[in-house]
């Protein structure tokens, strides 16, 4: 059986990287960015006046006071030609170019029109020289890399990419990802479940947690434990970049996935994994068609399906779009209660990830009652991992799966 790390490595190995798409920087929003955002210009382009106030050469300032002659005015968006030489000053807006031979500019604060002369300034100070002003290229010189490939475009990188990347994008389209619910037992949310049944947990929080890791999501819906229907939305969920199919994968008498899916050309990677809960986790991959799929099948108890996508999927997803963080652990986190795994299993134990002012955050393992329990995760954020036959105390620190 491979272990996590061991599984990790495979879905890394058969990931594949989803086609690039054009857009604009907004609708780039969470999308991870195909290409490196190279700066084409400089910026700023001219040096820029950083306040309201006047334009001067520092040096007439040199006394502590001057008294200079306003020769022409520069707002945000105007340029000037008009050359300042000693003597003179230009009225500059923030965001204004700086007319040639200035050096410097002083905040309208600091200075004083008398109202008598409206066309001189009085400087009340000492300007040093540079003051208020960005030079050209003191942001960003060209060819510098801005956003590396691989980042996941938020608000920050929208603005950045609308100054900088002439109103095109390049990133990697969502990654498509399939859901199949299996299960004679299954009925929808909407519905009384009779009895023997209960209603589809796995479905919808699968296509919740695809949606959230930035997936496009095509829910097929429960499926019944028979052939003909599994295999038919199995060859409509191989369309996807990732199928996934929750229940059936084990080896109960109803539990046809494994077959249906060699019968469809999807090539078994792994089957069961180290881990509590989770460990009837089967990975495959077809190829060959139009473009690959990735096939996880999840086991059937929500918890561990839960689990399951939160370190293998959600790995996979990141994969698919080249993102270049994706490791789900989480190292630090302070444990505030002793916990014994006796399994011979390393667990992945439901808890809640807090801090303390001015301390590392902290990490409590919840009282959970094993893979059929959802409604305790409503407390949790984490997963707390422990290994396998270990003992482990409070105050030491442990990683974690956030979820
Ligand atoms: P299976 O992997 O099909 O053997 O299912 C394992 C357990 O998970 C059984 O108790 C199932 O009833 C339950 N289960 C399977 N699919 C779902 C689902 N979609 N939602 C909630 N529970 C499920
Ligand atoms: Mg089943």
């Amino acid at each position: 059986m491979l272990s996590v790390n061991e599984a990790l490595e495979q879905v890394s190995k058969h990931s594949f990287l989803v086609p690039t798409a054009q857009c604009s920087p907004l609708e780039a929003l969470g999308l991870v960015l195909a290409e490196d955002l190279v700066s084409p210009v400089e910026s700023p382009a001219f040096d820029k006046a950083m306040m309201d106030g006047f334009a001067l050469r520092s040096g007439d300032t040199l006394r502590g006071s001057a008294n200079l002659e306003i020769v022409t005015e520069i707002t945000a968006g105007t340029t000037s030609e008009e050359t300042i030489l000693s003597g003179m000053a230009a009225r500059i807006m923030t965001g204004a170019p700086m007319p040639p031979g200035a050096d410097s500019v002083v905040m309208v604060e600091h200075t004083q029109i008398d109202s008598e002369n409206v066309d001189r300034v009085q400087v009340l100070r000492v300007v040093e020289t540079g003051s208020h002003v960005l030079k050209r290229g003191g942001l960003l010189t060209t060819g510098q890399v801005v956003i590396p490939a691989g980042s996941v475009i938020r608000p920050i990188e929208v603005g950045i990419l609308s100054d900088l990347a002439g109103g095109s994008v390049t990133v990697r389209r969502k990654p498509t990802v399939a859901i199949i619910s299996t299960g004679d037992e299954l009925v929808p949310a909407e519905e009384e479940p009779g009895p023997g049944q209960i209603r589809n947990t796995n479905g919808p929080m699968l296509a919740a947690m695809a949606a959230e890791a930035g997936a496009e999501v095509h829910r097929l819906g429960i499926v019944r434990d028979n052939r003909d229907d599994l295999a038919a939305a199995i060859v409509e969920g191989l369309r996807a970049d990732i199928l996934l199919i929750s229940g059936g994968m084990s080896v109960g008498v109803k539990d046809l996935g494994p077959a249906l899916l060699a019968e469809n050309g999807v090539e078994k990677i792994f089957h069961k994994v180290d881990l509590k809960p989770g460990k009837p986790l089967w990975f495959g991959k077809q190829e060959g068609g139009e473009s690959p799929a990735l096939v996880f099948g999840l086991p059937g108890n929500p918890v561990s399906s839960l689990v399951c996508f939160h370190l293998f999927v959600r790995t996979a997803l990141s994969q698919l779009v080249g993102r270049k963080l994706t490791s789900p652990f989480v190292p630090g986190f302070l444990l505030t209660r002793d916990f014994v795994n006796r399994g011979d299993r390393p667990v992945y134990y439901p808890a809640y990830v807090g801090r303390k002012e001015g301390a590392a955050a902290t990490i409590v393992p919840l009282d959970w009652k094993g893979s059929a329990d959802l409604a305790t995760l409503a407390k949790a954020n984490a997963l707390a991992v422990f290994d396998a036959n270990c003992s482990y105390e409070a105050g030491q620190f442990i990683s974690a799966v956030m979820v």
